[in-house]
């Protein structure tokens, strides 16, 4: 048995991901820039997967770029976006203290190029305040980045009033998507969202592809110097299974969104109100929620025992974010918080995507509460 409740580490390849990028690990094995069948076989396979990704944002296919994945689409938007303001005297960036690393390190790596930084708080449930935001502008802030839904706690973000409000003032507005893409409905226009980044692996596609949105009205630097592809926006040879891949699941997760996140939040809620019945627990983060994501500590125990244990059992999840993961630093979301140390220490990340079932759920439910009360026996006995 294996229940795998790890989607928002990495969720499982779709069919018609995997049908998308076959071809390019097989028959068709050119390069892109090439001029014959093969090449132009694969650059077509770009095309049709810029398409794609652009149609399920709203964007236009010239300003999708593609990348090895959301870290690097973070860099990016962020460090290019920066850079430009730079070029009018503007070096203050606002972030919020629940981003991703990708963002929040690119950020302290502009600070040592002379950048400003305001890392904004969120509120005890894990949201950011508009109003906050809009306190932070200042003439000379190049960029705001804040995430449009937190892979930890899974709180969606006011993203659309963070854009519209990042837009009156002229200032480019960066949102990190990867938890939101294929979970919540995304419009970059209809957001005022001038970059936003996307990982393949997190809905269906491979490991190593995202992208970068990047309105035309943005003339973004690249980071990544070379043979000028993407439009010069990127250079490497393109990895046309991977993009393939990306395009096919875009297009499939945003077909029908709110059917699948209806099935998914039934789902979470059945195992949260399931799992508030295990003593001394409580769920982080509140209100307007990923439809997959659960996170709930347990107090008097380890988080990282509690996932080792679980995985003995044939369940996958997760005590902290992934990638995180083997760090024993508490996690800063939580901290941002304000949760209490022996809760950030007990804390488990369940995310759920629409191939769980109910009878996974409760079977997880039931595993988790043996679990937990037996860690808390050996701790009391150890004592
Ligand atoms: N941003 C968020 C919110 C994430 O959850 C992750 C991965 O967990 C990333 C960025 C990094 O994406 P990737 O694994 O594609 O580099």
């Amino acid at each position: 048995m294996l229940i795998y409740l790890d989607n928002a580490a990495s969720a499982p390849v779709r069919k018609c991901a995997l049908e998308a990028a076959m071809p390019f690990f097989t028959e068709c094995y050119g390069n892109p820039s090439s001029e014959h069948s093969q090449g132009r076989r694969a650059k077509l396979a770009i095309i049709k997967a810029r398409e794609q990704c652009a149609e399920a944002i709203g964007a236009k296919p010239s300003e999708i770029i593609f990348t090895s994945g959301g870290t690097e689409s973070d860099n990016l938007a962020v460090k290019s976006a920066a850079r430009i303001g730079a070029g009018s005297g503007k070096r203050h960036i606002v972030t919020t203290a629940i981003e991703h690393p990708a963002v929040l390190n690119s950020c302290k790596a502009l600070c040592k190029e002379g950048f400003r930084l305001t890392i904004l708080p969120v509120s005890s449930d894990g949201f950011v305040s508009v109003s906050d935001v809009e306190k932070a502008l200042r003439p000379d802030t190049a960029l705001v980045s804040v995430m449009a839904a937190n892979n930890e706690i899974g709180t969606v973000q006011p993203t659309a009033q963070i854009g519209g409000l990042c837009a009156s003032r002229g200032i480019p507005f960066h949102t990190d998507a990867v938890q939101a893409a294929g979970n919540i409905e995304l419009d970059v226009n209809r957001m005022n969202i001038d970059l936003l980044s996307v990982s393949a692996h997190k809905l269906g596609g491979l490991k190593g592809t995202g992208f970068l949105y990047c309105a035309d009205r943005l003339a973004l630097p690249p980071l990544i110097d070379g043979g000028g592809q993407e439009n010069g926006m990127r250079s490497g040879t393109e990895n046309p299974a991977g993009i393939a891949a990306l395009g096919s699941a875009m297009e499939e997760v945003c077909r029908d969104i709110r059917g699948r996140a209806m099935k998914t939040a039934a789902m979470r809620d059945e195992l949260i109100s399931l799992l508030l019945q295990i003593p001394d627990s409580r769920l982080n983060g509140g209100g307007e929620r990923l439809c997959g994501c659960v996170n709930i500590s347990f107090r008097g125990i380890e988080g990282e025992s509690l996932v080792l244990n679980l995985d003995m059992r044939g369940i996958c999840a997760s005590s902290a974010s992934a990638c995180a993961g083997g760090s024993t630093l508490p996690s800063h979301v939580l901290t941002a918080l304000g949760t209490d140390e022996e809760y950030i220490k007990g804390s488990l990340r369940l995310t759920l995507s629409d191939n769980n079932t109910v009878e996974e759920i409760r079977t997880a439910a039931e595993i988790i509460k043996d679990v937990v009360g037996k860690l808390r026996y050996l701790r009391g006995s150890l004592a």
